[in-house]
């Protein structure tokens, strides 16, 4: 048995012990599904915003920050079976998740332009503590995922200078004041003159990628920049 062929033989073992099943229904994955089964997939609530000019993730930064091309995968809302991958993506120890996600997104893209002349992908940092205590940083899997596709380096020029509270029982008032200056730019000589592509796991009021996106136009005044998420929370 060749090396390929003990891999194989490995996979198969560990499938058979440990059944791959769908992150959203359940079922069992087969051969060629990963993260979720094809009819999941098939009915995933994509947003596909990405190629239009000024849509609705525009539209939540609207006049704060200049962004050109804005995109996120699919709608994050109560009761939508979807958001068990952000949830595990972020809280459950699968790095993995987010990385596929990721990679899977850029796929979904790429060929409608969406990376054309993006130089970088810069994932939202989270503080280092945070990252210590979930042992990884879920908006860098996803940028990661994304650069297996495009070949793109994944820089992290954004810091979390300090803690953030808990964020969800703010308003987006506050959510924007609570942003404000917590991120800053490192080595801010790769970003000047550049076209940036900022990655955040969900979109909601939009104030964390605000947040960035202000830190870079400070420190990088002639970068360019894009965003991308995961997922984008429905406002009803
Ligand atoms: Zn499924």
């Amino acid at each position: 048995m060749g090396l390929g062929g003990l891999a194989r033989w490995g996979r198969d073992l560990i499938d058979a012990v440990f059944p791959r099943v769908c992150e959203v229904c359940g079922a069992t994955l087969v051969e060629g599904e990963d993260i979720m089964c094809l009819q999941c997939l098939i009915d995933l609530p994509r947003t596909s915003l990405h190629s239009d000019n000024f849509n609705a993730i525009h539209e939540r930064l609207a006049g704060r920050a200049p962004i050109e091309r804005a995109g996120a995968f699919f709608y994050y809302y109560r009761g939508n079976p979807y958001t068990r991958l952000i949830h595990k993506a972020k809280y459950n120890n699968l790095p993995a998740i987010g990385r596929k996600l990721g990679a899977l997104y850029a796929k979904e893209i790429v060929g409608d332009g969406f990376f054309d002349g993006i130089d970088m992908i810069i994932p939202v940092p989270l503080h280092w503590m945070k990252q210590l205590r979930r042992g990884y940083n879920q908006s860098r899997e996803i940028a990661r995922g994304m650069a297996e596709v495009t070949s793109l380096p994944v820089g992290d020029n954004l810091t979390a200078a300090k803690g953030h509270s808990t964020q969800t029982r703010k308003n987006s008032f506050d959510r924007w004041l609570n942003a404000q200056n917590i991120y800053q730019v490192v080595r801010r000589s790769e970003l000047e003159g550049r076209h940036l592509l900022i990655v955040d796991d969900v979109i909601t009021t939009g104030a964390t990628l605000l947040a960035c996106c202000q830190a870079i136009k400070k420190a990088a005044p002639t970068a360019k920049i894009s965003v991308a998420a995961l997922s984008l929370t429905r406002l009803s």
